[in-house]
């Protein structure tokens, strides 16, 4: 099933975007699945569900932490922590500058739409906060992720992948040392295809692939 799910996904994406797998609803033997079908990027939201699937993949996986975190847990993940999709305060790059032996690819988390639900920084104050982020060698910026509103109106999910990919070409030009805003991270499962229409170029895909929970 799994194996039939990331069979027409690769299909679908192609090989110039990377398929995380998001198993954060997903026992180890279905992210195991996963891996046997070919998955090799893996997201969790939750530190204990990272630890415990880190533990459970073959070294070659690489994990991703998508969710938001507290700097106060930084110090429980930063030793396995390959990617960090939701860098949006100084407080956790503190951290990772503190306790991570190796650097972390980090995404900045943009609040493109203005959600008060959602994390993230306003695209307008991400220049001040890449300036910041050269103090920390640990960090290396890699680009920005965000997240679209849950609607069914196209155009409203459109606009948002279009400004993170208009505010990453505006970075860009800036690219020195450890900040390189080169990657866009967005699309989920329901809305990945438009994701990619944007030049994404990581998608973090968790019902689509591994099954609704
Ligand atoms: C859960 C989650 C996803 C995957 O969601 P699906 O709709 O199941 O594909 C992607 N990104 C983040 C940040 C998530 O928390």
């Amino acid at each position: 099933m799994i194996k039939d799910n990331y069979g027409q996904l690769k299909k679908e994406i192609g090989d110039a975007v990377t398929l995380i797998a998001v198993t954060k609803y997903h026992s180890i033997d279905e992210t195991l699945e996963a891996y046997d079908a070919g998955v090799r990027h893996f997201g969790e939201n939750r530190v204990e569900g990272f630890l415990e699937k880190r533990e459970a993949l073959p070294e070659d996986a690489e994990v991703h932490f998508i969710g938001t975190l507290q700097s106060r847990k930084v110090k429980d993940i930063a030793g396995h922590l390959n990617y960090l999709h939701s860098l949006d305060r100084e407080s956790v790059a503190k951290k990772i500058e503190q306790y991570s032996e190796n650097a972390v690819k980090c995404f900045v988390q943009v609040n493109v739409s203005g959600e008060a639900s959602k994390h993230g920084l306003s695209p307008e104050e991400v220049p001040g906060f890449l300036e910041a982020m050269e103090s920390y060698s640990k960090v290396t910026v890699i680009g920005l992720m965000t997240m679209a509103p849950h609607t069914e109106d196209e155009s409203e999910i459109s606009a948002v992948f279009e400004r993170l990919a208009a505010l990453r070409d505006s970075l860009r030009t800036g690219n020195h040392g450890n900040i390189q805003v080169e990657e866009l991270s967005m699309g989920m499962s329901n809305d990945y295809g438009i994701a990619i229409r944007h030049g994404a170029s990581y998608v973090r895909i968790g019902s689509k692939l591994m099954g609704s929970r």
